[in-house]
């Protein structure tokens, strides 16, 4: 019998409720559970490729290539399984399987209403994912928070989800928030039990509390809450700031919800594995080098827009015993005034990230010629590979107004251009390039190097390419092309063997970093910064 658990959010939003469902993901894992994380989304959006970074952050890529919220790469990093579609439900999703339904002629006869039809369809997709990922628990959150007009067809699901299978088969766990008020910062438990008042209108009774708060809550009011919200003293929570987040799961398992959970649900006694994630934890929190890496990219004022990237960077660092400072640059600020020498001399090595859309692409482009003329290690993702090779086709190449023709259709030299697959292509809805495709790396290069192997497979969310018709101009003059797809129609990785470290790719490896198996070439770049980065401190020392 699967398991159900389900994760809803109180008092505010950005509570943490994906790092605590992530947590509890990675503390069942440790005890050998098949675990399948799943998040419902409360917007109408089909899926999240259409969402602006600024407003909702990174948008995630699945094997499958579904794009979805940035809480599956939690998922993904901390329980280290692969999500796929289902594992990504909204309410456009939902509304479409239902709306489709409805035209095919499935209810003929009925009424088409919220409660059954769209309560049904998502209940099935719980059900399902459980089922096709053969999980002894299903660890499904809800977005949003609790009192949201628009989530609350999945809170009256989940509710009849319970009514469905049972107690001992399904648990609620809402976290929230305890703040503290006043010249006396007294801790103040009334959000949480007004948010946990706005479950019970909806007929859910939480089993587990988990209470972020800035503080130790101390047993009084841990009291307090348990009477006020009718829970036991042992299933409320505490839930403090970690300094790296890869702390959270050892800090649940320390305040026992390993234990409650497993007691809760009836999951047999199960000895568990934490020697690995302590040993990550370790590292991570405790390196003996350090290096500036950084970021240039076009959202960067969110610092959840690139998210994956800043998670691969800490593994990298940690894998090599180093901590990563990153310095976030804002590709717009380069385009006129700012020399890149004056935000880029001093840091030790530099992404240039992703993006779509012609802002901020000139800024790209002139930090790209520093790191080119400097020798400052580099690593481009997806835009980033696309930018090198504008510069490249520029300064080295002659082509002056060499371009992709993304932000310039009648460049002169459109070295970057539209894949001919994607010409006809019009609606902007998950119609790129998405997903995991393979590569075949040339024997001998850096990325042959890196990763150990001439036959790799990453994940991509793009509609631009090399074009091919600049491909022999740009390797004549020293542009080593070492990854390319199997029918060689596509340029999947670049570097320049003239250059210490200078590597960029058409994917998005950031997405397959995890804790436990940092990415190589995050960790090929990471340990090129830190040369660089002892290299200036010697240099400074004489
Ligand atoms: N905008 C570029 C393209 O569509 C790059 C996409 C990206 O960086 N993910 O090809």
């Amino acid at each position: 019998m699967t398991k159900y658990i389900f994760v809803t959010g109180g008092v505010v939003s950005s509570i943490g409720k994906g790092i605590t469902s992530a947590s509890l993901g990675r503390i069942l894992r440790n005890r050998g559970w098949v675990v399948a994380p799943m998040k419902l989304d409360p917007y109408i959006n089909v899926d999240a490729g259409t969402m602006n970074p600024f407003q909702h952050g990174e948008v995630f890529v699945t094997d499958d290539g579904t794009e979805t919220d940035l809480d599956l790469g939690h998922y993904e990093r901390f329980i280290d399984v692969p999500c796929s579609s289902g594992s990504s439900i909204t309410t456009g999703k939902v509304y479409r399987k239902v709306i489709e339904a409805e035209r095919r002629g499935d209810y003929l006869g009925g009424t088409v209403q919220v409660i059954p039809h769209v309560t049904n369809e998502i209940k099935r997709s719980i059900v399902d994912l459980g089922r096709q990922q053969e999980a002894d628990i299903v660890l499904a959150e809800i977005g949003g928070t609790v009192g949201d007009i628009e989530s609350l067809p999945f809170l009256e699901a989940i509710r009849q989800m319970r009514k469905d299978f049972g107690k001992e088969n399904t648990l609620f766990i809402h976290v929230t928030l305890v703040p503290q008020v006043g010249p006396w910062h007294e801790i103040k438990t009334k959000p949480t039990q007004h948010s946990v008042i706005k479950l019970r209108e909806i007929g859910i009774s939480p089993d587990v509390l988990v209470c972020r708060s800035e503080v130790p809550l101390g047993d009084e009011v841990k009291e307090k809450i348990s009477l006020f919200c009718d829970v036991p003293p042992e299933a409320v929570v505490e839930s403090l700031n970690a300094e790296s987040i890869y702390e959270v799961p050892l800090m649940y398992e320390r305040a026992g919800l390993g234990e409650l959970v497993g007691n809760r649900l009836g999951l047999e006694d199960r000895a568990q594995n934490l020697a690995e994630w302590e040993g990550i934890v370790e590292k991570i929190k405790h390196p003996a080098g350090r290096c500036c890496i950084a970021v240039v990219g076009k959202y960067t004022q969110n610092g959840d827009s690139y998210k994956s990237i800043a998670e691969a960077l800490i593994h990298a660092g940690g894998a090599n015993d180093a901590k990563v400072d990153i310095r976030w640059i804002e590709s717009q600020t380069l385009e006129s005034t700012v020399d890149p020498a004056t935000v880029l001399g001093d840091v030790d090595g530099v992404i240039v990230a992703p993006g779509f859309g012609d802002r901020g692409i000139e800024g790209k482009i002139r930090a790209m010629s520093y790191v080119r003329e400097s020798g400052l290690p580099f690593l481009g993702i997806c835009l980033g590979l696309q930018m090198a090779v504008i510069e490249f086709a520029r300064n080295v190449c002659g082509l002056e107004g060499a371009n992709t023709t993304e932000v310039a259709s009648k460049a002169p030299y459109p070295v970057i251009s539209v894949m001919p697959d994607q010409t006809k292509v019009e609606s902007k809805g998950g119609t790129m390039r998405l997903g995991t495709y393979p590569c075949n790396l040339t024997a001998g290069t850096l990325a042959h190097g890196l990763y150990g192997s001439t036959r790799i497979e990453e994940r991509h969310r793009h509609r631009f390419e090399v074009n091919n018709d600049f491909r022999e101009l740009l390797i004549s003059k020293g542009l080593v092309v070492s990854g390319v797809s199997p029918d060689y129609r596509l340029v999947e990785m670049i570097e320049l063997p003239s250059h210490p470290f200078f590597i960029a790719t058409q994917a998005h490896p950031e997405f397959k970093s995890r804790p436990n198996r940092p990415h190589p070439l995050f960790l090929g770049l990471v340990k090129a910064a830190l040369k660089v980065g002892s290299r200036n401190k010697a240099h400074i020392a004489l």
